[in-house]
């Protein structure tokens, strides 16, 4: 018999009437022939509403008793939700996280899962009950209650479609699908057909809430296929599955973060391992780092920038004054007033060109590019917060994200579990369900790495480098730009090592037009990439690399980072040096890729 699990969000049952809609939902499945697990969300805004409450009795309350009272939400709501289908005349069980066995780690409000038991709920599913599971919550070793983080209902709904193999999983939720950005935020949104994992797990860690991001590593992981659609209606929604809505477009979707702050230290003695000590220290507080730019200037120094929520800029500031004497706040810059705009697609892999269109309709709107990084499939800007929204509508528009792709599927597909991807082989080769995963650590030594430095900073300078690159069919693989001296940029970028000299003449011209103070070329640079699933989430991997890489005395150019990738650019003559304590540092998690 199949086996479908259905996942409800808050909104999607916020009052009896929408409980007893959602029974209804569930109930008409069952009578379809399948098995039924549904996961439930706590009642709209209970959530929100008990964070209040604690923090009215304390600004730092315990992060286990945070746990206690966040997962009696979801208790509320599937003990009402088991009512609900009673009273429908049908037979169904609510369970807690712990009663179903879902074992975590003891990272309180942000648990990680390690197993999941199924035998109960198969069981209770065996005897024609439609059985409701608690969302977001597991239990320690000790029989702690934790929490998986906000939003963490989709990763309970995933992560049950896995263990149990189910036929599909449905996100059902206030909205009717994936859009190519929140259509609450840009009204000319358009809901996809089909997203690949890559480009959602890249969206939901950019700023895109409809999806938890772990729930997306669990999917891939185990090739769940999900389907996000509306709680109220039956009209389809969008398939998040391997494959990608369009061959054509270079560009999927389009996200923002509104509240993000940038940290600047400039002058960091460029020597192995002081990037390393920043980003652990920063770490230790279970800070997140995003749009990691780093730039060696003339006098050997390193400009190392930055971002972070803005609400843990304090904690940040505070992170990074302690790792290094030669650290003052003279060296230190920081901007709470900045949003970051992305584009996501797996097609700009391999469809050139994506970067500066970017920048140029961004220049054309005179909107000032403060930073930028790239990785693979997704480009990143930080701009003034208040050009961010006005930011991404360009930019949304400029890659015609509004307008369906001819080559799309009309709607969404449904499309069944592939069943060789068996989650019983994926987790014995795994110590626990989400530990990080590396497929691959690959070395690319035929690069170069071109910088411009001190370029006086005006809307439109990125936009100039790349088209005038762009003109000469050099192909341009990663690119950052990070702040310089008194608020002038640094840009730097690499190029495959046979179009160093043109690149060289190209960019020393722009320079000069710019006003930028030198341009330098290493023909000598190799890329080292890891590749994964969870390398963000799991904000130990740039620690790991850092230190890894300064024991064995490696410098690092340039990084940049995805969900699935984390590339740096080292110095080619310690290229093999690099990739061998690459390999050595990701051993206990390097998967077996035969
Ligand atoms: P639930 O409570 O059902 O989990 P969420 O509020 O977590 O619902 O997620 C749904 C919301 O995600 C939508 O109401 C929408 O505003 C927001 N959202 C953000 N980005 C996107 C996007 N790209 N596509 C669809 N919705 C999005
Ligand atoms: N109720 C939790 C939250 O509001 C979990 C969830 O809804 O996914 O974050
Ligand atoms: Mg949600």
């Amino acid at each position: 018999m199949s086996l479908i699990v259905q996942k409800y969000g808050g909104t999607s049952v916020a009052d009896c009437e929408k409980i007893t809609a959602a029974a209804r939902k569930a109930i008409r499945a069952q009578k379809e022939g399948h098995q039924v697990l549904m996961v439930v969300s706590a009642m709209g805004k209970n959530t929100d509403m008990l964070v209040g409450l604690a923090k009215e009795i304390t600004e730092r309350p315990s992060a286990r008793e945070m746990d206690m009272l966040l997962s009696t939400g979801e208790q509320v709501s599937v003990s009402l939700m088991a009512m609900a289908i009673h009273a429908l005349g049908y037979k169904a069980v609510s369970l807690t996280g712990a009663q179903i066995g879902i074992k975590t780690d003891s990272t309180h409000t942000k648990a990680r899962i390690h197993s999941i038991e199924t035998s109960r709920v198969q069981r209770l599913l065996d005897e024609g009950n439609i059985v409701i599971a608690a969302g977001f919550q597991g239990i320690d070793e000790n029989f702690e209650i934790t929490t998986l983080g906000r939003g963490g209902s989709d990763t309970t709904a995933v992560a049950l479609a896995a263990v149990l193999n189910a036929d599909a999983c449905e996100i059902n939720t206030d909205v009717d699908g994936v859009y190519t950005t929140d259509p609450r935020v840009l009204p000319d949104a358009r809901k996809l057909s089909r997203i690949s994992y890559d480009e959602m797990l890249e969206l939901a860690s950019l700023g895109a809430g409809v999806m938890h991001s772990r729930s997306i590593e669990f999917a891939k992981k185990f090739g769940v296929p999900i389907h996000v659609r509306s709680s109220f209606t039956d009209v389809p929604g969008t398939m998040i599955v391997d494959q990608v809505e369009s061959k054509s477009r270079p560009v999927s979707g389009a996200a923002i973060t509104k509240n993000e702050a940038r940290v600047t230290v400039e002058g960091v003695p460029d020597i192995p391992g002081i990037s390393h000590q920043l980003f652990a220290s920063i770490a230790s507080r279970a800070i997140a780092v995003d749009m990691v730019v780093q730039n060696v200037g003339n006098d050997g120094k390193a400009n190392v920038s930055f971002t972070v929520p803005e609400e843990e800029l304090q904690q940040t500031l505070e992170a990074v004054k302690e790792v290094h004497e030669g650290i003052h706040d003279s060296n230190i810059s920081h901007d709470n007033q900045v949003s970051k705009v992305s584009v996501v697609g797996l097609g700009m892999a391999d469809q050139p060109g994506v970067a500066d269109k970017m920048f140029r309709v961004l220049s054309e709107a005179d909107i000032n590019i403060q930073m930028i990084t790239t990785s693979e499939i997704k480009i990143s800007v930080l701009v003034a917060r208040e050009d961010a929204q006005r930011a991404l509508q360009i930019v949304h528009n400029g890659f015609q994200l509004d307008v369906a792709p001819d080559d799309a599927p009309q709607s969404a597909e449904a499309v069944k579990r592939e069943r060789e991807l068996d989650a019983a082989e994926v987790v014995a080769q795994l110590r626990f369900m989400e530990d990080l995963t590396i497929d691959d650590i690959s070395l690319d030594n035929s690069q170069a790495l071109v910088t411009i430095r001190q370029i006086p900073d005006t809307p439109g300078i990125a936009a100039k480098v790349f088209e005038a690159i762009a003109e000469t069919g050099i192909l341009v693989d990663m690119i950052v730009q990070n702040v310089g001296r008194d608020g002038s940029a640094n840009i730097s970028f690499t190029i495959p090592r046979e179009s160093v000299a043109d690149a060289q003449k190209v960019t020393e011209t722009i320079g000069k037009d710019l006003g930028a103070e030198e341009v330098t070329t290493k023909a000598d640079a190799a890329k080292l990439s890891v590749s994964g699933i969870g390398l963000r989430s799991h904000t130990s991997v740039g620690i790991r690399m850092f230190e890894a890489l300064s024991k064995a005395g490696i410098n690092v150019d340039l990084i940049n980072t995805s969900e699935v990738m984390v590339n740096v650019i080292v110095d080619n003559s310690k290229a093999d040096d690099a990739l061998a304590c690459l390999k050595e540092a990701f051993a206990d998690v390097l998967m077996d890729s035969k």
